[in-house]
């Protein structure tokens, strides 16, 4: 038995006894060779010195890949955010929530992730349209834990209006809190992630990131923007081993979500379901919701060594709305 490198048990492959494997890929490129890494250390020593590349890095099977790690999570006290924590934190990472909400619930929300997971939490009140705050909450952030592994840019708004009458004030909020705040939490974790030599960012963007809808001029525009802004990171970061790449999530049920879809089936008058298929996911070919569960699970891989190559990319989550 042998295992690919990789997290996954469904990758387990039956194999008589250990040896190496050549790989589809050498019929096309015969002076590249790979080689499986043996469940039995001193098979693979062996094997992994007659192939011509170095040993790949051993990803082992864990549940907790994430163990020592300290994830960031902007707009975390509630939906996707929420979500990407808690699996960050089931993946083994402390966390630092940051978003609205009662002092209560946030309260709660922080004393239900430390007894689930056994991870250490903090809270930031940091607000993402505001520079200063923003700075503020990646300093808290390094002196707690002396280091800052895992961003995530998350935090974001919308608003729905045709361009002539979209109100000044909202897209100056949403591209403020959905696309700069981005620029200024990243700025102020590159110099700690350079000095660790590791880094995973990961923006919350949006299928609006990669098309467009109408009414949505200030959303699309900062998704859109927060699309190129990982590119660029990716780029000026790669070679400090440290990865930023966008997640495109269609429509997600989240509470923001489920606040629209009354006021759908009023203005629209139309029953609930029929504003969940025909309007919210007119777009989304699959007619389901992604879930915060999926989202959190892309961001634990995204964060994982395994994703160690895949950088500067826009994923989408969106059950195929943008293959249109
Ligand atoms: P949500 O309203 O449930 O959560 C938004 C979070 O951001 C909350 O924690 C809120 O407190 C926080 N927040 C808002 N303004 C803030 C500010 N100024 N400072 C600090 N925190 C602030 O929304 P959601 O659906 O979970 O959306 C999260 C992200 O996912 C957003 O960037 C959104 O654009 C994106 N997204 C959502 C969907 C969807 O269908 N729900 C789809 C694609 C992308």
């Amino acid at each position: 038995m042998c295992a690919i490198a990789s997290d996954y048990p469904a990758l387990l492959i039956a194999s008589p006894k250990p040896r190496a494997i050549d790989c589809l890929a050498n019929r096309h490129f015969p002076s590249i060779q790979w080689s499986c890494n043996f469940a039995t250390t001193t098979a693979h020593r062996t094997e992994d010195q007659a192939v011509n590349i170095q040993a790949p890095l051993q990803l082992q099977l864990t549940a907790r890949p994430l163990d020592g790690r300290v994830s960031l999570i902007t707009g975390s006290t509630s939906g996707i955010g929420l979500g990407i924590a808690r699996a960050l934190a089931a993946a083994g990472s402390a966390v630092v929530l940051n978003g609205f909400g009662k002092s209560e619930d946030i309260a709660e929300t922080q004393a239900r992730i430390v007894s689930e997971f056994g991870v250490q939490v903090r809270y930031s009140s940091a607000d993402m349209s505001k520079a200063a705050p923003i700075a503020g909450m990646i300093a808290m952030a390094l002196e707690v834990f002396g280091r800052l592994d895992i961003l995530v840019n998350n935090a974001g708004i919308q608003h729905v209006a045709p361009l002539e009458q979209f109100p000044i004030e909202k897209w100056d909020a949403i591209l403020a809190i959905n696309l700069s705040s981005a620029f200024h939490t990243t700025r102020a974790a590159l110099p700690s992630m350079r000095r660790n030599k590791f880094g995973r960012i990961i923006n919350v963007a949006s299928a609006h990131g990669l098309v467009a809808s109408p009414f949505k001029a200030a959303y699309v525009a900062a998704k859109h923007g927060i699309v190129g802004l990982t590119k660029v990171t990716a780029l000026e970061a790669a070679e400090a081993n440290i990865t930023c790449n966008a997640i495109c999530p269609g429509y997600v049920y989240t509470p923001l979500v489920e606040a629209q879809i009354d006021g759908q089936a009023q203005s629209h008058g139309i029953p609930r379901e029929q504003v969940i298929r025909d309007v919210l996911l007119a777009q989304q070919p699959n007619k389901r919701f992604a879930t915060v569960e999926e989202l959190g699970t892309l961001s634990v891989f995204l964060a994982s060594d395994a994703a160690a190559s895949i950088t500067g990319t826009a994923l989408p989550v969106d059950g195929g709305w943008t293959a249109h």
